[in-house]
């Protein structure tokens, strides 16, 4: 039987894990001490027809057993590769037996080896099952999902980053997952199908990972997983994707598909690592960064965004006082007649000049904004200082008053007290006529403020304020929004401007969109018109007004002040 190499057999023998090499055929090539210890020296039973003395293989200790042609040694025999498979084999003695998991792959006929085959490694993991069943009973959970609470999760990170000091050599990794929008779900089908997705979605982490791996709950709608004995790190960042992949097909619940959007931040720990709560931090950082990133789904952490975040920490700490200090400005950026070219209106867009950074685009710190709720105070200073500029320039241009100024609205300032009155005073306060106003919002702010969202667009509206959809094409983009809520204006994403004339799906999508806000009365922005050939595309489309370098960049109060001269002059 021990064709192999004395080489071979001497490795195989004092390896801990059973080792088992067999022809296509099931003949035994090789099966060394462990193995046949742990079939107690029968494993060639496991393929006897005799039902008298055939062995079997159980999915659990109470299931069905495992049919011949899924038994790992089969599966690897036509051509599937096994891996991580956990099996329980029942031992002579009744009620006793042996939980294992098998791994195994092809072996091409070589020196050593008569005819190709295949290997099976069986590792014995029954202790690792009791104590694992002996924690589920004991260990506090999350009682939705039944995943571990976030003090039990800390504790198993400290305790694999203590055992990394022993084995210098040693990985772990810590995946944090956040699901985008889960908001939308409870708000668009009810808490009850909310909770139920959890539990799916818990179920599914799970059933993707190794069952060594540790999955918690965080918080609502963040879970995290500590991956031990790692490889790689490419084999972690294969583990993610292979868990991507699952968590990108639908949910089911109540016959209802819903598809889940997540971002995953990945942390390694190795030696150096000390504390369980800056491995999470790590993970959470790289999470919110591939959050932030259009297209990306994970992200490892790197030093490198640490050091952003200190940046961005110091930004935040700058604009707090930004407001008081008066460092922002307003830029305007025309918005014009597509067919005659003339300026109907501008756009106030905000810029930062940093004391030491100069002149800062939004880019930079309105995500900042957002997320300490800067954007609050700083949303209302741009919609003053947007409608005290228009009216004092109508106070000089008597034509100016037809003219209106868009002001984007953040999310956060609908969800905060009583953003009609507060609107009504700054137009009372700057003098401006509801008619020369347009708010700019984004779907987000439909999504993340739906109960009361209506009924406070439609009090807006009765002020003879404009709205606006801004962004149109890059969120949910959900046609229901225009049905159901009251616009004026959609404004259409730069990018699919951008790439008409390129992309014929683009193109497609911007000849519907026309039709669509024709078909509900909408009037139409086109945003990032940049050049001669997007103009025409858009006017041979009958688009109504357009935004963009073509005509302008946005421009000091200075300059807008000189173009609504020009243009009334002329
Ligand atoms: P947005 O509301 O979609 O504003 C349009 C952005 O597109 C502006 O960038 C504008 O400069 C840029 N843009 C205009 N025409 C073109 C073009 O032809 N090509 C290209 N490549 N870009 C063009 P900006 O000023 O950097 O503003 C970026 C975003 O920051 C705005 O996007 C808006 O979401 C946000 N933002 C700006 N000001 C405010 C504000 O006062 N409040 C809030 N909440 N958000 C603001
Ligand atoms: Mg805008
Ligand atoms: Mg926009």
């Amino acid at each position: 039987m021990k064709a192999l190499s004395n080489y071979c057999s001497l490795l195989f023998e004092n390896c801990i894990d059973g080792v088992i090499i067999l022809t296509q055929t099931h003949d035994i090539i090789y099966v060394n001490n462990q193995a046949e210890a742990l079939f107690e020296n029968e494993f060639s039973l496991l393929w006897s027809r005799n039902p008298s003395i055939q062995k079997q293989l159980f999915y659990g200790e109470k299931s069905s057993p495992v049919v011949a042609a899924d038994l790992p040694f089969q599966q690897v025999i036509s051509g599937a590769k096994v891996a991580d498979l956990e099996l329980f084999l029942p031992s002579s003695s009744p009620g006793k037996g042996h939980w294992l998991r098998f791994d195994g792959f092809p072996l091409s006929a070589q020196a050593d080896l008569p005819q190709s085959g295949i290997v099976i490694m069986v590792k014995d993991i029954t202790g690792r099952k009791i104590a694992a069943a002996a924690a589920l009973t004991t260990v506090p959970r999350d009682s939705l999902t039944g995943l571990l609470q976030r003090s039990v999760f800390i504790d198993r990170v400290d305790h694999a980053l203590a055992r990394l000091n022993h084995d210098p050599s040693g990985l772990v990794a810590m995946v944090y997952i956040d699901i985008n929008h889960l908001k939308w779900v409870n708000d668009a089908f009810g808490h009850d199908i909310g909770d139920r997705l959890l539990v799916e979605f818990a179920h599914r982490l799970i059933t993707s990972l190794r069952s060594e791996d540790t999955v918690s709950r965080l918080g609502s709608d963040t879970f995290a997983l500590l991956l031990e004995d790692v490889a790689s790190y490419s084999a972690v960042v294969s583990t993610i994707e292979h868990l991507y992949g699952s968590l990108d097909q639908p949910f089911f619940i109540a016959d209802q598909p819903i598809q889940v959007d997540v971002s995953m931040g990945i942390a390694f720990g190795d030696a150096d690592s000390k504390h369980p709560e800056d491995l999470l931090r790590a993970a959470s950082m790289a999470m919110y960064q591939a959050k932030q990133t259009s297209g990306q789904r994970y992200r490892v952490f790197e030093d490198a965004m640490q050091t952003h975040v200190e940046g961005n920490l110091r930004l935040e700490i700058a604009l707090r006082r930004a407001i008081p200090n008066q460092e922002l400005v307003l830029y305007y950026q025309p918005i014009v007649s597509i067919r005659s070219k003339e300026t109907i209106g501008f756009e106030a867009l905000v810029r930062w000049q940093h004391p030491e950074q100069g002149l800062l685009d939004p880019v930079s710190f309105i995500q900042i904004a957002e997320r300490t709720g800067l954007i609050i105070p700083l949303g209302w200073w741009v919609l003053r200082e947007a409608c005290r500029q228009l009216r004092s320039w109508q106070d000089t241009e008597v034509e100016a008053k037809d003219l209106f100024v868009s002001v984007n609205m953040s999310s956060a300032q609908f969800s905060q007290g009583d953003v009609v009155g507060k609107i009504t005073s700054i137009l009372a306060e700057t003098q401006l006529q509801g008619k020369n106003l347009k708010l700019e919002i984004t779907e987000s702010v439909l999504i993340e403020n739906s109960a009361s969202i209506v009924e406070q667009l439609t009090r807006i509206r009765a002020l003879g304020i404009k709205l606006s959809i801004d962004d149109f094409g890059t969120g949910y983009s959900s046609l229901s929004y225009l049905y159901r809520f009251p616009f004026d204006t959609l404004k259409i994403d730069r990018s699919f401007i951008e790439d008409a004339d390129t992309s014929y799906d683009k193109l497609e999508i911007l000849q519907s969109m026309v039709r669509l806000a024709w078909n509900l009365g909408l009037e139409l922005v086109a945003e990032g018109i940049e050049t001669e050939k997007h103009y025409s595309q858009l006017k041979a489309l009958r688009c109504e007004s357009g935004q963009g370098y073509l005509f302008s960049k946005p421009l000091t109060a200075m300059a807008m002040e000189a173009l609504i001269h020009k243009q009334f002059e002329a």
